[in-house]
């Protein structure tokens, strides 16, 4: 399909954009349509390869060892790997979105950023618990002081990529909640070194059996009684969930993205199927019913992508754009799963079988709707906006 024409995408963009796509055709398709049907892990060799061409440092700035980039560059590069594995476009958030929060302190960022820019060092997000989710300001998994490190104690529900991670990035409570309606207070981020491929004596874990977003495994954790020395603790104690949230616009631009990005993919496959289908004695294509689906189709596609470039130059421009970033997120996460279900649609039965990528598109754009904050989660931000916050 034609790319979108637009004014954000200088030669420089379009070059890292035409890389990234022919990496994820060549490299990430064959092995997407290979190892999803059989739920199996995506190959470390694979992880190395996109460590090599600078994807867990996009956003990393080039004097810490990343590209230097922005947001809107990240979010090219999560669109083209989504279009191939959505698990894919997903794995480049370990170094760009937690990595860009402002949690870090400078000799922290020193010692953290360009390990993780080179790839060598990837981390596991960990925050939802069996009983947070939506409401994060609500973890009861607790750290306290213990000479001059901290123990960690609690279950974190959704840890994806925990097993495999060379360290999980934990929201824990270190204090109570003074006040019940100021529960974020008291929180703090912990980066907790783990051996890659296993769990340290102290932590557990099984993994979470789930219907898509195949190529690693999203884990239910039990900390008990974990200790970490003092350094593992990130940013001001307590204070890490004001911190933590001022990046979620970037969290949000890179799912919508991924949305788009999966979007996209559903729409070239029912494009090139509706042209070779024949029935009634001409390709379905000819059919003024599959004609105008597929026109919708590239037209949610595109205002989905327009709204996220503009999302994404208002971020690397350092504006806040928190309602934006919902709006996008949203928009784009509803249009995915909508033109995915379209174009199995299109293919009629063989839409309905795992010959064809269609079905995998579908089930990950589902996830899209959840996770990084619900859709319902994302109008509550948008309302707050257009109204002012109500109790309740
Ligand atoms: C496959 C997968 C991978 C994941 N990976 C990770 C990960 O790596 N790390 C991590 O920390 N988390 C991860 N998550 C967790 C994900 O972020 C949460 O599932 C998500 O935030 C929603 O939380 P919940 O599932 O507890 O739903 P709940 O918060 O219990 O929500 C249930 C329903 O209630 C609605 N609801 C809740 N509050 C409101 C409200 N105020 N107004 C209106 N409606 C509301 C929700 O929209 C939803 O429809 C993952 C989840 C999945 C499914």
């Amino acid at each position: 399909m034609q790319d979108s024409a637009s004014l954000h995408l200088t030669p420089e963009r379009r070059m890292l954009q035409e890389a990234a796509r022919e990496f994820a055709m060549q490299e990430v398709l064959p092995l997407a349509n290979r190892l999803d049907p059989a739920r199996a892990d995506m190959p470390r060799s694979l992880i190395d390869q996109m460590a090599r061409l600078g994807y867990f440092g996009i956003t990393i700035p080039e004097s810490e060892g990343g590209m230097g980039l922005g947001c809107f560059e990240y979010c090219l590069v999560a669109e083209e790997l989504s279009r191939a594995w959505m698990s894919v476009g997903s794995i480049i958030a370990r170094g760009n979105s937690f990595m860009g929060s402002q949690l870090f302190t400078p000799e922290q960022r020193a010692r953290v950023m360009p390990r993780v820019a080179s790839g060598e060092y990837l981390g596991a997000l960990a925050l939802s618990e069996p009983a947070t989710g939506s409401d994060l300001a609500s973890v009861a998994c607790r750290a306290r002081r213990d000479g001059t490190g901290w123990r960690i104690t609690g279950a974190k529900y959704w840890c994806t990529f925990a097993d495999g991670a060379d360290f999980i990035f934990l929201l824990a409570r270190t204090a109570p909640p003074a006040d019940p309606r100021r529960k974020h207070v008291g929180i703090s981020a912990f980066l907790v070194d783990k051996p890659r491929g296993s769990f340290p004596p102290g932590l557990s874990g099984s993994p979470i059996p789930k219907i898509g977003y195949f190529g690693w495994k999203t884990w239910e954790l039990a900390f008990d009684d974990l200790f970490v020395p003092g350094e593992a603790l990130i940013g001001q104690e307590g204070e890490a969930f004001a911190a933590f949230s001022r990046g979620l616009e970037s969290y949000r631009a890179h799912t919508a993205a991924r949305s788009i990005g999966l979007a996209r993919g559903a729409l070239e496959d029912a494009l090139r199927y509706a042209q070779e289908r024949v029935q009634f004695d001409q390709p379905i294509a000819q059919f003024q019913a599959i004609r105008f689906k597929l026109a919708q189709m590239a037209t949610d596609i595109e205002a989905a992508r327009q709204l996220n470039y503009h999302v994404c130059s208002q971020i690397d421009s350092g504006l806040r754009c928190d309602a934006e970033a919902a709006m996008s997120k949203l928009f784009a996460s509803e249009m995915s799963e909508r033109v995915c279900s379209d174009a199995m649609q299109i293919l009629g039965g063989a839409g309905y079988t795992t010959h064809y990528a269609v079905e995998r598109y579908w089930r990950d754009a589902r996830l899209t709707k959840i996770f990084e904050g619900t859709s319902e989660i994302q109008l509550r931000i948008i309302s707050d906006r257009l109204l002012g916050r109500v109790p309740g």
